[in-house]
């Protein structure tokens, strides 16, 4: 699913035709170094770079002295190995507005307005309720209202295991010039990558739920200290702005969920991306047109992320960062 995603984000122009206005996603191939630490840590992430590079992913393990060579900034305590890949960042707000100019170019209408009942018919969903006080007929409805996905679902009886997980993201700026770096994340939480003329920090909460106002007090108390340890030049940085949002976590096991609901066969669910959406939505809007307009998967066989595996309370088999 990745692989497609970097294929489609690389080159956004060939792939996302028929807007009028054209959007750049600005993908810049950077890099990510996904750090490890234990035995128990080092067999994971061995056996993940093995499966990857049978996709045919150009990943390879770095050792501490190979690390400290490349990126002399960095300490690298509480690290035994890396992987380093060759992944890509985009701008994910101008990528949502080049689909949405693609898609209006070639006749889809879009309509503001907020979901609110559905209404029933012979096991089918057949028309949608609108808060502005109209109603949709529908033929086949696809939730992907991500952290409000549940409420959704509720509507046709689909209990899911999704909640809101606010993640916040930190641009700060660092005194001292440093080589270029990829993306870098520990298997312990902190992730640390290139935004404009500084640097990106985030932090999950601890707590699920909906939470909109900033917590500042991460930064100064957990984040700052980290990347201080982390490397000399992020002790003087001087925090510029912040943003939060929400993963919408799938509790079963941090993937997923792209499925028909088998008690209501024209209502279809993507949702569940648990903090990997960006990365993920090429391959998913693919596979759920194949299910619509082909009767199943033809491209990527997504039955994995399947509804069963959710009533049947059998988590996919992830040793993967969860989010
Ligand atoms: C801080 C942060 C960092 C992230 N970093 C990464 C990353 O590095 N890589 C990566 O791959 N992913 C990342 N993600 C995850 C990624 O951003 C999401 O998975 C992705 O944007 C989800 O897209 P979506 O279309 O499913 O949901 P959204 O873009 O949230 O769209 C859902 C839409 O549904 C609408 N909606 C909700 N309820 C209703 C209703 N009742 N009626 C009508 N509309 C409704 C909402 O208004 C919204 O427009 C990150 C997320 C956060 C918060």
């Amino acid at each position: 699913m990745s692989l497609y995603g970097d294929q489609v984000y690389s080159a956004f122009a060939e792939h996302v035709r028929g807007g009028k206005v054209e959007f750049d996603p600005q993908f810049r191939r950077r890099g990510y170094l996904y750090q490890v630490h234990g035995a128990a840590g080092v067999a994971a992430l061995e056996a993940n770079v093995r499966m990857q590079r049978e996709l045919g992913v150009e990943v390879h393990i770095l050792d501490v002295a190979e690390l400290r060579r490349r990126y002399p900034s960095f300490r690298f305590t509480n690290v035994d190995c890396a992987a380093l890949s060759p992944d890509g960042q985009v701008d994910p707000y101008a990528a949502l507005m080049g689909f949405r100019k693609a898609a209006e170019g070639l006749g889809i209408v879009y309509v503001k307005d907020r979901l609110v009942g559905l209404e029933l018919a012979g096991g089918l969903v057949k028309q949608a309720r609108l808060a502005s006080g109209g109603s949709l007929p529908v033929d086949t409805l696809v939730n992907v209202a991500n952290c409000w996905a549940p409420e959704i679902c509720a509507m046709v009886g689909m209990s899911v295991p999704i909640e809101p997980v606010r993640r916040q993201q930190f641009y700060f700026l660092a005194q001292q010039q440093i080589e270029p770096i990829p993306a870098m994340r520990h298997m312990d939480g902190l992730a640390v990558r290139i935004h404009q003329d500084g640097y990106i920090v985030g932090a999950t909460a601890p707590q699920a739920g909906f939470k909109w106002e900033l917590d500042h007090e991460v930064f100064e108390s957990t984040l700052w200290p980290q990347l201080a340890e982390q490397s000399a030049a992020f002790e003087a940085i001087k925090l510029k702005s912040a943003w939060g949002g929400h993963y919408d976590m799938n509790r079963l096991d941090g993937n997923p969920i792209v499925d028909r609901f088998d008690k209501v066969p024209n209502f279809i669910l993507a949702a569940g991306f648990s903090g990997h959406g960006l990365m993920h939505a090429p391959a998913v809007g693919r596979a759920v047109k194949e299910m619509i307009l082909d009767g199943g998967f033809r491209t990527i066989d997504l039955s994995r992320l399947g509804w069963r595996r959710v009533v049947e309370n059998q988590p996919l088999a992830d040793d993967g960062p969860t989010a």
